[in-house]
């Protein structure tokens, strides 16, 4: 099944482009909303229960089949971005396949703000390859990996320095894949992507790096032997912590999961099987949902963009062309939404309110419009749509 969805996503990123229109292709992100949230079941669990280590297991399970991925956040305490991200990723929802979320995985580390627990032991030097883990913690996080045995793990980390090939600076800003074309290929769109759409600073342009061999320095790494034990395309991504605000790490990791997710957890809207590569889902680069501290006890809102008339978003428009965009299917489980508000072209504020807005769009290309809703708790959340205009 991944394998295809791969295969389909390179021929399309081939395909995509002016020449390409969507023909008839009706289902859109705006067409799917209201469902989602009954097209997904969450659960969650604690590891290490009633320990100092005790951490939580989010998983998300879409009704399309598809693959399943393990996002990791705190196996450093220190990497404020990297358990941050995480904490909101456990949150997205998803079209497809399986999403398993450990935010804090080094639950005592992250509560020191330390990248290691009181003892000193680093947790991402107790998963060898080929063994069982060395510590507790690491064996209860890696029973839940092995069992759900993830296509893709995406471990989120931070670093002081810039990578330059080697770690002895750091290995701040670069995407660590492992061996093989496919997670290679992934990982260099990751980090284009994420160049292209947030980075401003070329020094600071992700990189890519392999994993190291099994006989070299640094071993144990959970992304390793998700690699090499489970056969997952595994990858470790690192930000650069210093002298950057703690929103823009953490954007950067979520258009790195993001990106590594698109057309296989998250489908952009789409049916499985059918639809261009051409509508990028934009991560919104904002504060709106990234504190990570909504209140306990509420639930956050849905917020669903759908276009007027249905199906804009996966069809090539005119120049010239308005569009309506609706956010009335948007939902707050436990109150109500108090505020909506829309953001147009990819950068730029959420300058503009109501529940629907009209959108011309005046020249060819992509133009991604954000949505976020905020509800009576101050709790927010964000849909996108890209409106494509033909050349
Ligand atoms: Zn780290």
């Amino acid at each position: 099944m991944r394998r295809d969805i791969l295969s389909r996503r390179h021929v399309l990123t081939l395909a995509a482009g002016c020449t390409l229109t969507s023909a008839g292709v009706a289902s859109v992100v705006g067409d799917t909303a209201g469902t989602d949230e009954e097209m997904v079941s969450r659960a969650s669990f604690p590891i290490r229960e009633g320990t100092a280590e005790e951490t939580t297991v989010f998983v998300t399970t879409a009704a399309a089949e598809g693959p399943t991925a393990v996002v990791v956040g705190g196996v450093h305490g220190n990497e404020d971005a990297g358990y941050t991200a995480a904490g909101q990723i456990a949150d997205w929802p998803i079209d497809a396949g399986t999403l398993v979320v450990i935010p804090e995985a080094n639950a005592v580390a992250v509560e020191r703000g330390t990248r290691t627990d009181e003892e000193g032991t680093n947790l991402n030097r107790q998963f060898p390859e080929g063994e069982t883990p060395e510590t507790e913690l690491a064996r209860a996080i890696w029973d839940v990996i092995s069992e759900y045995d993830p296509d893709i793990l995406i471990d989120l980390h931070e670093s002081t320095g810039i990578y330059a090939g080697d770690p002895t600076d750091g290995v701040g800003q670069a995407i660590f894949h492992s061996d093989g074309g496919e997670a290679t290929a992934a990982a260099a769109d990751a980090a284009t992507y994420v160049n292209r759409t947030y980075v401003d600073d070329p020094d600071r342009a992700f990189q890519l790096g392999p994993f190291s061999n099994p006989e070299n320095d640094p071993s144990g790494l959970l992304a390793h032997k998700a690699a090499r034990d489970l056969g997952a395309d595994a990858f470790l991504a690192e930000t650069l912590s210093t002298d950057i605000e703690l929103e823009t790490r953490v954007q950067w990791h979520r258009a790195i999961v993001e990106r590594l997710f698109e057309d296989e957890l998250l489908l952009d809207g789409t049916d499985a099987g059918s639809v261009p590569d051409e509508e990028v889902t934009e991560p919104e680069p904002d504060a709106s949902d990234d504190d990570g501290d909504e209140p306990s006890g509420t639930e956050p809102p849905v917020a669903r963009i759908e276009t007027r008339p249905r199906g804009l978003a996966d069809t090539t428009l005119e120049p010239g062309q308005t569009v309506t965009l609706d956010a009335s299917q948007s939902s707050d489980p436990d109150g109500d939404l108090v505020r909506y508000e829309w953001r147009v072209g990819a950068n730029g504020a959420f300058d503009r309110t109501g529940e629907t807005i009209e959108v011309t769009i005046s020249a060819p290309g992509n133009h991604p419009i954000a949505l976020r809703v905020v509800d009576d708790d101050g709790a927010t959340d964000t849909d996108r749509v890209t409106l494509s205009a033909g050349c």
